[in-house]
């Protein structure tokens, strides 16, 4: 919608509209008391690279129309995308994904053992981190493909799909050979090309939102990924930067129903990384499952106190049976079952 300045000549009106025809957009011309507004019906991308703001007579350019459109609940499906994830199935309104594990993928015996705990306890999938983006350059940044066989091993043993993430193009091979689900981390929620490249790997995707990415940027990110021709995309929720010092992030809950709306992809939270603080993730995740969440990632740990990366906000691996019942009564609350 084009919006003229009330002194807009007949001819400013003209010349926008003459302007606007060259795209193949449908043009209206509404004449109102004080101005004239001009509907452009069709294609935003198109208007938008026309630049109209800058001709005369133009007051401002207003985008109806949503700037994502694979992932757009509107434009582009008949109902919500639902996974099937080695038959966990993730979305749709029935089931509730329980994602689990070490922040990171340390020793063998470690990984093992988390991956039995969650596994014993219901949890959907494991998850574990084999490269790592970590703030410093100099913390532990993963064991890179070591790791990677080891959530291999850990999957055969417990028939967990495993979700890990992939950090940079140059592992994508590697990722793609040992990962269930191809993690993005919110570091690189606006990393186009890694998008691009995570899209035609042939495997679902996790997508987390950025630290201080809007939700529509984060549907345009998904966007990335299914023009590729990938339609398996989980979004996540996992907290954004605010003025809110007390916890890490802060979760914004919000974005759970509001993402039901606007999309057909499926939506989980992670407590974890949001809050950094285990005393406060069961809390944070009876409410997700309560607002609608699809699924929770959460980090668990045989002894959080040793542990190599966010061991402060992992869960006790032997506290893990009790939280995952109570989630599951919160669960339960929105009509879905684990599994
Ligand atoms: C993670 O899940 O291990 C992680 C690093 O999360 P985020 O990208 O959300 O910080
Ligand atoms: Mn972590």
């Amino acid at each position: 919608m084009i919006v003229m300045t009330p002194h807009a000549t007949e001819a400013e009106i003209e010349a926008v509209r003459t302007r606007l025809a060259t795209t193949g957009v449908h043009v209206v011309v509404m004449p109102g008391e004080l101005t004239t507004a001009i509907g452009a019906i069709g294609d935003p991308a198109g208007v938008a690279e026309l630049g109209l703001e800058g001709m005369s007579g133009v007051d401002r350019v207003v985008p109806i129309s949503r700037p994502y459109k694979l992932a757009s609940s509107e434009l582009y499906h008949e109902g919500p995308t639902i996974l099937d994830i080695a038959g966990r199935s993730v979305g749709g309104g029935d089931t509730f994904c329980l994602i689990a594990g070490p922040c990171t993928v340390e020793t063998r015996e470690q990984t093992l053992d988390v991956a039995r705990a969650v596994k014993a306890a219901g949890a959907s999938m494991l998850r574990g981190g084999a490269f790592k983006p970590r703030t410093s350059p100099f913390a532990f940044k993963g064991l890179g493909v070591a790791g990677l066989e080891i959530l291999a091993e850990a999957r055969e043993q417990t028939g967990l799909p495993v979700v890990t993430e992939l950090l940079d193009s140059q592992h994508a091979d590697a990722i793609a050979r040992h990962a269930d689900v191809v993690q993005i981390g919110a570091r690189n929620m606006q990393n186009y090309a890694l998008l691009e490249v995570a899209g035609k790997l042939g495997k679902p995707v996790l997508l987390k939102r950025g630290l201080s990415s809007s939700l529509d940027e984060l549907l345009q990110a998904a966007d990335y990924i299914l023009k590729e021709g990938n339609e398996d995309v989980i979004l996540c929720e996992r907290g954004i930067r605010t003025f809110e010092t007390a916890t890490r992030f802060t979760l914004d809950l919000s974005a759970v129903p509001y993402l039901k709306l606007h999309t057909h992809l499926p939506v989980i939270v992670d407590p974890s990384h949001a809050s950094s603080d285990r005393r406060l993730v069961e809390p944070l995740s009876r409410a997700a499952a309560a607002v609608g969440a699809d699924g929770i990632i959460v980090e668990v740990h045989q002894d959080p106190e040793h542990a190599l990366c966010d061991g402060p906000q992992a869960l006790f691996a032997s506290d893990f049976l009790a939280y995952v019942e109570h989630v599951a009564e919160h669960a339960a609350l929105a009509g879905k079952t684990i599994a």
